[in-house]
């Protein structure tokens, strides 16, 4: 399964889905680029939530909060006393590590949830060395906010944090989206925007980053309705999984025991799949309480209640469910789940299952040679469809070649452009998960494609 995770790096790297950060300078570590391929994809899924959770729907709306924010904020979330990993140190290398995570390694049980004290516990009575063999310090808590500075003052009032959240963001401005939208409960807001945390122990790719990109949804209702909704976005949420292309049987929807919630959740459920290196959380769902807006509204000594419309005298203030994504996870998991090796005529093909609305292009266009005015043929064809589709023309190197390399890059179809084109207007359209092919009309092929792309 290792195997499988370099086998994903390696494409991703030669084919230009991601890059490692900063690479002519020597990189900078766990930090990665999104190259051409990557880039669409991520718009891809970004697009597809927005659309579905925004757009589509009359009981939500869009919020783009700012990354720097009131540093009072994140006092209010609870992010300053509480947005802790536990660390220990490597006594000789001097070296951090994840103290829950060297637990969970050693002894194979979670430590989720666990405090610093349980941890150093148990670290002691199992004697748990560091990864290099050598003693540990005791766990201490290190806050996984990133610090900068507003303006030249070095003084600690101009102190503000990168957020570690969007969803703070969508607290903050409640009131405002209430006055100006005039939504009544339920009804939620989302937003999508890069995040950043410290994280000591980064890694597997882009699975966990200092920096990120999260999808979030706050879902403000009354108490009494809570579990429904939950329950309603659970679904939604397979069912988004399902229509990205996320291998459905990877997907596992985990309650986290009650003895582990955070204090202010009545429920969460993480969604962990199966990537090659482990079963780990691709995105969350939080049954949140009113925590958020109630400490906003003691900080703020601002009101943040909401009145009944049909009984002014009825003020409260909302509870919400917060379903949660990450751009970067969901993409990985994308890859994960499309990678497929197949035997093809004694070679092995790679081939990229992607659902076409996710690939990176949905349509090749090749000119069977350069020659003989095929390329300009290839090119009126590919103007053609570029208003419908994510086109690509490619003419260099035999035919073989270029179907391998659309198929390691997912695209649906390829679409060839020979002698008889320029005589008959027919070209021959390339399945890439059956490899057939079929002749076709340039007439026809916007609505082919797009009957097969849907
Ligand atoms: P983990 O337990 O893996 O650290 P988390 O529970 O801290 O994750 P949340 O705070 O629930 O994560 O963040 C919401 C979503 O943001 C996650 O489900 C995940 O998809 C994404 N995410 C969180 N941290 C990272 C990271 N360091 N790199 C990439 N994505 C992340």
């Amino acid at each position: 399964m290792e195997d499988l995770m370099e086998k994903i790096v390696s494409l991703c790297k030669r084919r230009g889905f991601v890059f490692p950060g900063s690479e002519i300078y020597g990189g900078l570590a766990n930090s990665w680029d999104y190259g051409p391929l990557g880039a669409q994809m991520r718009m891809n899924i970004k697009t597809d939530w927005w659309k579905k959770v925004v757009e589509q729907r009359d009981d939500m709306v869009g919020l783009d909060g700012s990354i720097l924010m009131n540093p009072k904020v994140w006092i209010a979330s609870g992010h300053v006393g509480h947005f802790s990993d536990p660390l220990v140190e490597d006594v000789e290398s001097h070296k951090r590590y994840r103290a829950d995570h060297l637990v969970e390694e050693v002894l194979g049980i979670s430590a989720d949830g666990m405090s610093t004290q349980e941890l150093n516990e148990l670290i002691q009575k199992n004697n748990i060395k560091s990864p290099e063999g050598n003693a540990l310090t005791p766990a201490k808590q290190f806050n996984l906010m990133f610090e900068t500075k507003i303006g030249k003052t070095e003084d600690d009032k101009s102190v503000v944090y990168l957020r570690p959240e969007t969803a703070q963001a969508i607290f903050v401005n409640f009131k405002n989206v209430l006055d100006t939208t005039r939504k009544r409960l339920p009804f939620g807001v989302a937003q999508i925007g890069k995040a950043f945390r410290n994280e000591i122990t980064p890694g597997n790719f882009v699975f966990r980053t200092l920096e990120f990109e999260q999808m979030e949804i706050e879902y403000f209702l009354e108490e009494g309705d809570w579990e429904t909704h939950f329950n309603a976005w659970v679904a939604w949420m397979q069912k988004w999984a399902a229509s990205l292309g996320i291998q459905t049987d990877h997907l596992h929807a985990e309650d986290i025991a009650q003895e582990k919630l955070a204090h202010y959740s009545k429920r969460t459920i993480d969604f962990e799949f199966e990537f090659p290196f482990g079963k780990k959380e691709l995105w969350g769902l939080a049954y949140r309480t009113n925590f958020d807006l109630t400490n906003h509204q003691e900080h703020s000594k601002q009101k943040l209640e909401y009145s009944d419309p049909n009984d002014n005298s009825k003020k409260l203030i909302p509870h919400v469910v917060e379903p949660t994504f990450g751009v970067d996870r969901t993409l990985l998991a994308i890859l994960c789940s499309a990678y497929h090796e197949e035997e093809v005529e004694g070679e092995t093909r790679v081939v990229m299952k992607f659902k076409p609305h996710m690939a990176p292009y949905q349509v090749a266009v090749l000119p069977l040679m350069k020659k003989g005015g095929l390329a300009e043929k290839a090119r009126e064809v590919m103007e053609g469809l570029l208003p419908h589709f994510r086109c690509e023309y490619d003419e260099t190197g035999s035919i073989g070649k270029r179907y391998r390399r659309q198929d390691e890059i997912g695209t649906p179809y390829a679409i060839t452009v020979d002698f008889e084109t320029l005589e008959s207007g027919t070209v021959t359209v390339r399945n890439r998960d059956t490899m057939e092919q079929e002749r076709i009309s340039t007439n026809d092929l916007i609505e082919y494609i797009s009957r097969n792309t849907k």
